[in-house]
């Protein structure tokens, strides 16, 4: 499901009281717990939000999943909001949860209490260090986080600016999880066939519950020494040799092979696309075209290794138009 397709939710954090004396129950929502590495986000004033407010109804258990929750922050002299935080796939609950046995509390003057909570999710991306999203507060109305919460539809313009600078967050993620991936293809053993890996499940990371999809780098490997360590996109593009002894190339996954690819993939063809097969060997400046390039360009390549995987695919048992690649890639 796309971003924009999510039920979505912005929370505001550490404003009023709270930014002066910097407690409060939200002091967690951004740093995993350490009892089980996931996240848990208060939603400040009053820890409570209107569940139906987000469109779906929760279930029988008060919550909803696969909301798209984004924190934002005071820039301080200001009152713009800065996103600092977002979670693609939380689950909110319909009233605060209070998880004695995570051990989350906060002094407040004498009192000692028990964080309450109303997010949770597997996985938090932090934006520090990325270009800033800012949300001028004049272009809406000053009103606008008097309830330090924004719900999707309230203001549809930046409901649209933001879902798409999350979507280019998220690309570049991706991106920058597979280039350095390649590192770890480099140094990999390049021995066992991997030919009916394809046939078994796609192997996760787990933290808590939190769930992460895992790339072999040995099956990687494999699919350079298929393809003779030549570039896939032109074999006469040259790198230099390794210390292996064979020339340098890339691993790309023709499919993405991100957290939801992989599970999506595998619920409709029972297939791991952790496989050699979806794997194209490539030189670095071809890799890089398809994660860098103009549209116009990583269509080109892109169609390209499609005509070439496409027999491939069949056998194993994917179904997938270019078009439908084209989409994964966010080529329309
Ligand atoms: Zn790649
Ligand atoms: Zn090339």
């Amino acid at each position: 499901m796309s971003l924009a397709d999510r039920p979505f939710i912005i929370i505001d954090l550490n404003s009023g009281r709270y930014l002066e004396k910097n407690v409060g129950h939200e002091i967690y929502n951004l740093v995993p717990n350490p009892i089980d590495n996931r996240y848990y986000g208060y939603c400040p004033p009053y820890g409570n939000l209107d569940i139906r407010s987000l469109g779906v109804k929760p279930n029988k258990h008060g919550y909803v999943d696969g909301v798209l929750v984004v924190y934002v922050q005071k820039i301080s002299g200001s009152c713009d909001r800065e996103v600092v935080a977002f979670t693609e796939n939380a689950r909110v609950y319909a009233t605060p949860q209070l998880g004695e046995k995570l051990k989350r509390i906060v002094t407040v003057g004498e009192r000692v209490e028990y964080c309450k909570y109303v997010v949770e999710s597997d996985t938090l991306n932090l934006l520090d260090g990325y270009p800033r999203f800012i949300i001028r507060i004049r272009e809406y109305n000053t009103y606008m986080f008097r309830m330090q919460r924004v719900y999707k539809g309230k203001y549809p313009a930046l409901d649209k600016k933001l879902i798409e600078y999350l979507d280019e967050y998220l690309s570049f993620k991706t991106t920058d999880d597979d280039l350095s991936f390649q590192g770890q293809v480099q140094c990999a053993e390049d021995i066992g066939s991997f030919d009916n890996v394809f046939n078994s499940e796609p192997s996760y990371t787990t933290t808590g519950s939190a769930m992460q999809v895992s790339k072999s780098a040995r099956v990687s490997k494999f699919a350079l020494r298929k393809a003779d360590y030549k570039c896939e996109a032109d074999k006469y593009h040259n790198t230099f040799s390794t210390p292996k002894g064979v020339q340098y190339m890339e691993g790309h996954h023709l499919i993405p092979c991100t957290t939801s690819n992989a599970v999506a993939f595998y619920e409709r063809f029972c297939v791991n696309i952790d496989c050699p097969e979806n794997i194209v060997c490539l030189c670095p400046t071809c890799h890089r075209k398809i994660h860098f390039g103009s549209d116009v360009e990583k269509k080109r390549i892109i169609s390209q290794l499609y005509l070439l995987r496409q027999d491939e695919f069949k056998r194993i048992g994917i179904e997938i138009s270019l078009d439908e690649l084209y989409g994964i890639y966010g080529l329309l």
